[in-house]
């Protein structure tokens, strides 16, 4: 019987396709300290403001009903910021991989190393968001550094387990092609890193602000053109790396 811990749940999708590989249960978790400029879920934010809480059997109990579609993919644990639960996170782990089920973070790196190093270690795959390669457009693009998001790629690369980057590409910000080069040719010395996914800046999270009675600041911000997510996508495959 696992120790009673409760998870505080935004959402869940049963069967996403687009958080990690084949079909997936995504369980998007409440919580998160960073506060992207172009955030889509800024109702994550708040952990007080959780949909619905589950102690880990009654997640597992949930995922199971699911268990014939998510053969091919597994879990995914999103958010928000999974990894602010990190005791949550490990037991799930643990009961999934015990049931032969996969299991995924996506992770920006964002909390206490240390209290997540194990669900980091454990996991079979990170989705990580690097959300800029340039300290200074971190900071001012998140409110914080990006070395937490390094120090979890350096460590998957010392452990020798899977990474898939995620890079949003706002214009104005990240859709700078000397930036993403940089990108590029940090990731390119990974081998951890298996894929790269560049994900085009959009505004359908926008409303959300509003309703939360939170700035927007990207309102005049336009979305990349197709051709620059396909120059951008460029600099990547001329590294050698995978781009989806
Ligand atoms: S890390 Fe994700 S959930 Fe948190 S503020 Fe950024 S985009 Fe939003």
């Amino acid at each position: 019987m696992s120790e009673e811990i409760k998870g505080y749940f935004h959402s869940k999708e049963t069967f996403g396709t687009v958080d990690g590989p084949g079909i997936r249960y995504v369980a998007f978790m409440q919580g998160c300290n960073l506060r992207c400029k172009y955030c889509h879920n800024p109702d994550t934010w708040k952990k007080e403001n959780a949909s619905y809480t589950m102690t880990v059997d009654e997640l597992i109990e949930d995922i199971l009903k699911y268990k014939s579609f998510i053969r091919s993919g597994g879990v995914t644990f999103s958010g928000g910021e999974p990894l602010l639960q990190p005791e949550f996170i490990e037991q799930a782990i643990d009961r999934l991989h015990s049931l032969g089920i996969s299991v995924a973070i996506d992770t920006a790196g964002f909390y206490n190393f240390e209290k997540a190093q194990r669900a980091l270690t454990e996991c079979d795959l990170v989705l990580l968001d690097i959300k800029a390669i340039d300290e200074d457009m971190c900071k001012d693009i998140t409110g914080q550094s990006n070395s937490f998001a390094l120090k979890v790629l350096e460590y998957r690369e010392k452990i020798k387990k899977p990474v898939w980057i995620r890079h949003v590409i706002v214009p104005n910000y990240t859709l700078d092609y000397k930036l993403l080069e940089k990108l590029a040719d940090y990731l390119k010395d990974f081998s951890c890193v298996e894929m790269v996914e560049i994900l085009p800046f959009h505004k359908l999270g926008e409303y959300k602000w509003k309703t939360l009675g939170e700035a927007y600041s990207l309102e005049d911000t336009p979305v990349p053109e197709n051709e620059e997510v396909i120059m951008a996508k460029e600099i990547f495959k001329s590294r050698g790396l995978n781009v989806h």
